[in-house]
């Protein structure tokens, strides 16, 4: 099989095309198991050939897709494996730092079809046991003839602008020193226009308009769509609203607050955007 190069390597076909070797994600609990030493370096991921030790603790396997053209799966592992020897755990948020982007892109697929698995058991409508379909993913009721399939939750993240200034904002449950950009799910019905406009006049009492689409990314709490924009603020005057957001404030691009949100994730990624070009249009 050929997998598009713009897909960047990895291509999400829960059909196995039963590679010599495969890519094994190693997950206890929610937390990745990562190989110790040198090769983890190279490849967080664990190669089959080094799976002996391993596969005593297996309990469930998932074939989430090929990455550089070989299947890779998810390995759900009991927690006593954490007393093997040559093996750490690394939870999926500290996994983006160690093992970069396209890993932990990888790691939340994983993440999320085993937690889509294990709350998809039983039928919601007849309360029969569900069953895993092969060539999908998907959990069937033979007796209702329903398939259910991973839950996707879209939500929107957006950084509202002001010339060369930013709103960062600091969720009530965040440290004192930490902001980030606005964020919040969409409500059935809506659009994501319109979940801007309002998580954002909810959030902080601020109006915006120019809204511009920047990326999406795949976030595993447990099965978020964030879709990442830009938009300019209409008026200025922030009222938080003490309830999700503690403190709001705007900032300069060239003095943002030190502890925001790596590149990695979508609110760094819209961040660095618009620092990148504040800095282009203030020379
Ligand atoms: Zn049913």
């Amino acid at each position: 099989m050929t997998i598009p190069a713009s897909l960047n390597g990895f291509y999400a076909s829960p059909v196995s095309v039963n590679t010599e070797t495969k890519w094994i994600i190693a997950v206890v609990g929610r937390d990745i198991l990562l190989a110790d030493g040198s090769r983890m370096a190279k490849n967080p991921l664990i190669d089959s050939d080094a799976t002996d030790s391993l596969g005593f603790f297996c309990q469930r396997k998932i074939t989430l897709g090929q990455w550089l053209s070989r299947d890779c799966e998810v390995w759900d592992l009991m927690p006593e494996v954490t007393a093997t020897e040559g093996f750490s755990l690394v939870g999926l948020r500290d996994l983006l730092t160690v093992a970069g982007e396209e890993i932990f892109s990888l790691a939340c697929r994983a993440v999320q079809l085993l937690d889509w698995q294990d709350k998809h058991r039983f039928c919601g409508s007849c309360g029969e046991p569900n069953q895993a379909t092969a060539k999908e993913h998907a959990m069937t009721c033979h007796k209702c003839n329903i398939n259910n399939y991973p839950r996707i939750s879209p939500c929107v993240i957006v950084l509202v602008t002001r010339g060369d200034h930013c709103l960062l904002a600091r969720n009530a449950s965040w440290p004192t020193n930490r902001f980030g950009a606005l964020a919040g799910y969409l409500e059935a019905g809506e659009s994501a226009e319109q979940a801007l406009h309002r998580e954002v006049f909810e959030e902080v009492g601020v109006e915006i308009d120019n809204i511009r689409y920047v990326g999406s990314q795949s976030w595993p709490y447990p099965g978020q769509l964030m879709l990442g924009f830009i938009a300019n603020a209409v008026t200025d005057e922030i009222k938080v609203d003490g309830i999700e957001i503690a403190e709001a404030n705007w900032f300069r691009y060239d003095q943002l607050p030190g502890n925001t949100a790596p590149p990695g994730i979508m609110a760094g990624r819209l961040i660095q955007y618009y620092v990148e070009q504040a800095t282009l249009a203030c020379r």
